[in-house]
């Protein structure tokens, strides 16, 4: 078989030149990074489960009439997805008060926030992410008047889905982030949901016990993550078979 063509490298996935023009290949790799790179591990069987996570809210967002960019999942650790501009954005919407904001504004973790507040972050891993507003976002021509509204809308409809699929099997959707995409259609350009949601971009706590089911888990080193994210698949219904060889007794 010919070999692929890599695109892109990235710290948890590799994209590669999907199989027809306008499609891409993503394939979730095993490393965790947190701080900016400055830790890191791999964690046998994060890629699987991501990849399982990512296409079952995709799968369910498509099914509700929220564009993305999932077509279908290949096998335990890729997925096609459909080619698109990324904007260089990372978007932060927030439930209830957890990590940076905590930390810039002094609230402690797990208030309930009197509505959910969008934050972007501007995608450089030079300059570490940095938070950025909505006029830096104009100045700069990183998204137009018409793409935030758009973006708003589609954060805003993410969160409402995933707070509700989430909430179904006892887990508080305490803050999440995602990256939007453009793509063409004739004369036509419109936004989609893009990259992944999984617990490496989301907060998830046990509705009852608090217990943290996402990166946090290795970023502050409360256990382990494998542990963590099946927890969550399982409770999804998405448990792959296979995916934890460490642990066979959270398969069932
Ligand atoms: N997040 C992410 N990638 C990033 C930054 C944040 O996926 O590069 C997610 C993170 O997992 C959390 C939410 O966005 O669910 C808010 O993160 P926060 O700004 O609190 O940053 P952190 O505390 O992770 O530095």
């Amino acid at each position: 078989m010919a070999r692929r063509k890599k695109i892109y490298e990235g710290k948890a996935k590799t994209l590669f030149e999907g199989p027809e023009p306008g499609t891409i290949v993503q394939y979730f790799k095993d490393d965790a990074t947190a701080f900016n790179a400055e830790k890191r591990d791999v964690i046998e069987g994060k890629g699987v489960l991501n990849n399982m996570l990512s296409e079952f809210f995709m799968t369910g967002l498509s099914n509700i009439g929220v564009p993305n960019h999932f077509i279908r999942r290949l096998n335990m650790r890729e997925q096609l997805v459909r080619a698109c501009e990324i904007i260089p954005l990372e978007v932060i919407v927030r439930n209830f008060a957890a990590g940076s904001l905590s930390k810039r504004l002094g609230i402690e973790e797990g208030t309930p926030l009197p509505r959910p507040i969008i934050e972007y972050c501007y995608k450089d891993d030079k300059l570490g992410d940095p938070l950025v507003a909505e006029e830096h976002i104009a100045a700069f021509g990183w998204a137009s008047q018409q793409d935030m509204d758009d973006i708003v809308s589609l954060a805003l409809r993410v969160n409402d889905f995933m707070s509700g699929v989430l909430y179904g099997v006892g887990i508080k959707l305490v803050d999440f982030k995602i990256e939007i995409g453009r793509v063409y259609e004739g004369d036509f350009q419109r936004l989609i949901v893009a990259d992944e949601i999984s617990p490496d971009s989301c907060r998830l706590w046990d509705m009852e016990t608090g217990q943290k089911l996402d990166k946090d888990v290795f970023r502050r080193d409360l256990g382990s993550l494998t542990d963590a994210y099946s927890e969550v698949a399982k409770r999804l219904g998405v448990m792959p078979k296979g995916a934890t060889p460490m642990k066979p007794t959270l398969i069932n």
